[in-house]
């Protein structure tokens, strides 16, 4: 293992230890992996009574019609559930434990694409939680999952985009850095103006975005090979299934003055990043910025 896995080692078996870590940056009480991981497993126990009681009451019908058809059925429950039993308890692991368990090895299991509604659904209905708050422990799950491929070097940060969400701008800035953060003067009201010397330098990319849509844009003509996205809760776990199979890494803003306005960012975070994944460009940030 090399210098770069060590310090991507040190930073994983820290957000594993602490559960809610993945979400450093983050001044209010920020929930960790473990509300997403639990429903996750109750929604998969409520879908294997589903499917067990729908087979039991339609078994004596199905072998009237044919013996072989109602094994065909019996399979493809039992394969279905194995499929999706057997993605999240690796999703579990991997999460709790910092091994990259994940398999195929470099992608997001398509798992963490069907659960995050499922748990919305489930959290609010049933236990009437927050949505915003199973969201951060949806973003929690997929970080720890994220750390945990990035020891073993299963992504290329040869291209990396820094998304970034337009409401951390101070919000009396007069100028526009919508899609051109060059226009940032860098009076350091905010923290923009730490990051857009960042943007050009070898294969790296640094935008602002007003919602999701846009967000969506700059991904798609970015084409980065690995994203570090700033944004709340529901920009971050939505961009976060959206852009599958490009691996990012989340940090949460925290909201001090109220949602969408001069948000805070905790730009430690993002040096550390780039210390372990683009330390060419690390060294390059001057000393008076960080
Ligand atoms: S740092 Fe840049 S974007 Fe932020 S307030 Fe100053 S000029 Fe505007």
């Amino acid at each position: 293992m090399d210098k770069n896995s060590n310090e991507i080692s040190a930073v994983s078996a820290a957000a594993t230890a602490t559960d809610s870590s993945d979400n450093v940056g983050n001044e209010e009480n920020v929930w960790g992996k473990a509300p997403f991981l639990i429903i996750s497993w109750l929604a998969f126990t409520i879908l294997a009574l589903f499917f067990g009681i729908m087979f039991y009451l339609a078994e004596p019908r199905l072998f009237q019609i044919s013996a072989t058809f109602t094994h065909i059925v019996a399979f493809f429950f039992a394969f279905a559930l194995i499929i999706l039993g057997g993605g999240l308890l690796l999703i579990t692991l991997t999460s709790l434990t910092g091994l990259d368990l994940l398999y195929p090895h470099g992608k997001t299991q398509i798992t963490m694409r069907i659960l995050p509604p499922v748990v919305y659904l489930l959290g609010t209905s049933l236990f009437k939680l927050d949505k915003d708050k199973l969201r951060e422990s949806f973003v929690a799950v997929s970080n720890a999952l994220f750390w945990a491929q990035a020891v073993k070097n299963r992504f290329s940060t040869k291209s990396l985009l820094i998304l970034l969400p337009h409401c951390i701008q101070w919000h009396k800035c007069p100028w526009k850095v919508t899609w051109s953060i060059e226009n940032c003067r860098k009076c350091n009201k905010c923290p923009l103006g730490k990051l857009v010397d960042l943007h050009g330098q070898a294969g790296v990319s640094v935008y602002v975005a007003t919602g999701g849509t846009i967000a969506r844009r700059v991904v798609v003509e970015a084409r980065p090979t690995i994203i570090l996205a700033v944004a709340c809760p529901r920009d971050m776990a939505e961009g976060m299934v959206d852009v599958y199979p490009i691996p990012v890494y989340g940090i949460l803003l925290s909201r001090p003055n109220g949602p969408c306005f001069d948000t805070h960012l905790e730009i430690e975070k993002v040096w550390e990043f780039l210390k372990i994944f683009r330390p060419d460009v690390y060294e390059n940030i001057s000393n008076e910025t960080i």
